[in-house]
C-alpha cells in the first residue's frame, strides 16, 4: 500500500487493523462515522492513503482529493441529508484544531447549524 503510517489511526482503521462503522468504501477514499458525533450525522471521509493534510496535497493528489468530494455526495445521499444540508469541514493544521495527522473530511448534517464555526475560543494571530 502506497503511503502508510503506522503510527496513524486512520491508517489503521483503513487497513482493516482498528474497527469502525464503515458507511462507504472504494479504491480511494473511505467513510465511517465519527466515535465522537457532534451530530445525527458525522461521518468522517480519508483517503485509503496516508496524507497528513490538505497542505500536504501535491501534484498527483488530483484524483484522490476529487474522490473525497465525490464520496461525500455519496454518503450525504447515504445518510438522508442531501436535501437537509450539511456541512463539509476539513480541520488543518493547530488554529483549525486538527487532531488526527491524516487528511479527513467530517460530513456533519441532521441538524441546523450556526455561522461562523468558532466555538468561542479564537485567538487572533498578529
Ligand atoms: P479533527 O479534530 O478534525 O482532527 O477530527 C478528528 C476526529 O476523529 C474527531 O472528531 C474524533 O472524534 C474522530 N476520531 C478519532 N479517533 C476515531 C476512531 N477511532 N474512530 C472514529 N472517529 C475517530
Ligand atoms: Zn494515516
Amino acid at each position: 500500500m502506497s503511503r502508510y503510517d503506522s503510527s496513524c489511526i486512520f491508517c489503521k482503521i483503513a487497513a482493516g487493523h482498528i474497527p469502525a462503522s464503515v458507511v462507504y468504501r472504494n479504491d480511494h477514499v473511505l467513510a465511517f462515522r465519527d466515535l465522537n458525533p457532534v451530530a445525527p450525522t458525522h461521518v468522517l471521509i480519508i483517503p485509503i492513503e496516508h496524507i497528513p493534510s490538505l497542505s500536504n496535497l501535491a501534484a498527483g493528489d488530483e484524483e484522490v482529493a476529487g474522490q473525497i468530494l465525490m464520496a461525500a455526495r455519496t454518503v450525504a445521499g447515504m445518510t438522508g441529508v442531501l436535501d437537509s444540508g450539511y456541512r463539509l469541514v476539513f480541520n488543518n493544521g493547530p488554529d483549525a484544531l486538527q487532531s488526527v495527522g491524516h487528511i479527513h473530511a467530517h460530513l456533519i448534517g441532521g441538524k441546523s447549524m450556526g455561522w461562523p464555526p468558532f466555538a468561542g475560543h479564537e485567538v487572533i494571530h498578529g
